[in-house]
């Protein structure tokens, strides 16, 4: 089905594809294609489904829940040679591509005719890793995540079949959202061999501010009244005191170590941009900030966020000999502060380093725990950790992850979030995927099909 270069059972390429960016435990394929078309997948699945062979699709292996990892075996699909930008129909802000195009690529693509696609994970992930997880980042505050990305899909299903859904129209009341179920299901549905992805125009100017808070709850009660105002910030990023700690050390901002916001605004003009820091820095202040520093244009805007961008290097240099694990949960914003309290909280009764820093204006909150490679006692006590602020998350209203995907590290949680309806999720994996070979082992505990 596919050339003898094309497909591998060497040791060094299975290794590769046994783990993905996360703590779970490795798990080698027995071999592993890379398809260059969606003719190709067709037939590959076809032939496994026939005979129950596991399928794993795979983007860059940035996912940080386990969620390509091939825990039961079989044939890992990896993308990395279907990555075509195969048309930018600028004018109705659309690019379609192949799903292994990596995201910053297709933005070095589309920045000559003054677009974008939005959705930025801090990871070099690919369109279709980023389907599949439903990926966001900083700009979501403002741009939505993928879901809101995603104009029409091609997915080959478990039995070969290509279905093409969703529209080149921006809007669409035509029966059901298939397009949005396959958002977010981590390879477990169907796999996307092409999809149409919305842009946006590349605003004409940038600014952002730096703004520190006495105290979690007034940079909470900022964070909604700058959302109230209408303000539309294209990022709105809370760093707790411990990572501007960190930053202090790296960048030479001189910060107070404080809870601290960091914004950016994009728009037409710097006219507009200044008047927008202005009614920023009133309502900042209204709430009690101690310090405000604003930056108009693009290279102070970089000069501001560089530091905020680079916080997940940062904080891994800092810990050399440990292992790294990042929460990710999601809350309204009324009970944001509470989160990042019950954050700080944990962190202190244990002295095990975590790093708050979270996408504040939607709520998204994320705990980088550093802890001793091997040492699986500390290691015991940061699941424990994790697991109480998860369930602490649900009760307040919120969800076991906001941008991750549950992979293996979020199932045990599942059925505490959706109560029946994980049954009707069952119910609809196994109509898609009745032989239960794709992705086997994610987001349901049990193999499901
Ligand atoms: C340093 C760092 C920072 C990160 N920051 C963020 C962040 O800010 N926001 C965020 O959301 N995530 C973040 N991530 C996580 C990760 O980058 C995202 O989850 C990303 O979407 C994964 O894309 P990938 O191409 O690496 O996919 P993989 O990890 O290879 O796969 C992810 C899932 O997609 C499935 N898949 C891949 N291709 C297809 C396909 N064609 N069809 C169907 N299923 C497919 C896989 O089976 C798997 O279930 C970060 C990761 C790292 C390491």
């Amino acid at each position: 089905m596919v050339s003898p270069d094309r497909i591998s059972i060497g040791e060094s390429v299975l290794n590769l594809h046994s783990k993905d960016q996360s703590r779970h435990r490795p798990s080698v394929p027995e071999a592993v294609i890379w398809p260059m078309s969606g003719s190709e997948i067709a037939e590959i699945l076809r032939y496994a489904n026939e005979r129950l062979i596991p399928v794993t699709a795979w983007g860059s292996g940035s996912s940080l829940e386990g969620n390509p990892i091939p825990v039961e075996g079989g044939l890992v699909l990896d993308f990395s040679q279907m990555n075509r930008v195969l048309e930018i129909r600028a004018e109705d802000f659309q690019a379609d591509v192949e799903p292994g195009v990596i995201y910053k690529e297709l933005n070095k693509k589309l920045r000559h005719r003054g677009l974008f696609f939005p959705p930025d994970p801090g990871a070099d992930a690919t369109i279709g890793g980023m389907i599949a997880n439903n990926a966001s980042g900083t700009r979501s505050v403002r741009y939505g995540s993928t879901r809101d990305n995603i104009l029409r899909l091609s997915v080959v299903l478990a039995n070969g079949e290509t279905i093409h859904i969703g529209s080149r129209s921006s809007k669409s009341s035509s029966g059901y959202d298939l397009v949005h179920l396959f958002v977010g299901s981590e390879g477990t549905l169907g796999v996307v061999v092409e999809a149409t992805v919305r842009l946006v125009g590349i605003p004409g100017e940038f600014s952002a501010a730096i703004v520190t808070f006495p105290s979690v709850e007034s940079a909470g009660k900022a964070v909604f009244e700058i959302i109230r105002a209408g303000l539309n910030p294209c990022a709105l990023e809370l760093l707790a005191p411990e990572c501007i700690e960190l930053i202090n050390r790296e960048r030479d901002l001189g910060l107070k170590v404080a809870s601290t916001l960091f914004m950016e605004y994009d728009g037409p003009s710097i006219n507009q941009l200044a008047e927008v820091l202005d009614m920023t820095r009133e309502i900042c202040e209204e709430v009690g900030c101690d310090a405000f520093r604003p930056g108009l244009g693009v290279t102070e805007r970089d000069r501001l966020l560089k530091a905020r961008h680079e916080l997940a290097e940062i904080i891994m240099r800092s810990h050399p000999g440990c292992s790294h694990m990042a929460i990710d949960v999601a809350v309204p914003i009324t009970a944001y502060p509470e989160m990042i309290a019950a954050a700080m909280e944990e962190r202190r009764k244990t002295g095990i380093p975590a790093y708050i820093f979270s996408h504040a204006g939607d709520g998204n909150l994320h705990i980088a725990f550093e802890g001793k490679t091997g040492d699986e006692k500390e290691w015991a006590v940061i699941e424990e950790m994790n697991e109480r602020l998860v369930l602490k998350a649900l009760i307040m209203g919120g969800t076991a992850t906001g941008e991750h995907g549950v992979g293996i590290g979020k199932r045990r949680f599942m059925a505490a979030e959706h109560g029946k309806s994980l049954e009707w999720m069952k119910k609809i994996k196994t109509l898609f995927d009745p032989n239960g070979i794709l992705n086997p082992g994610k987001i349901f505990e049990e193999v499901t099909g």
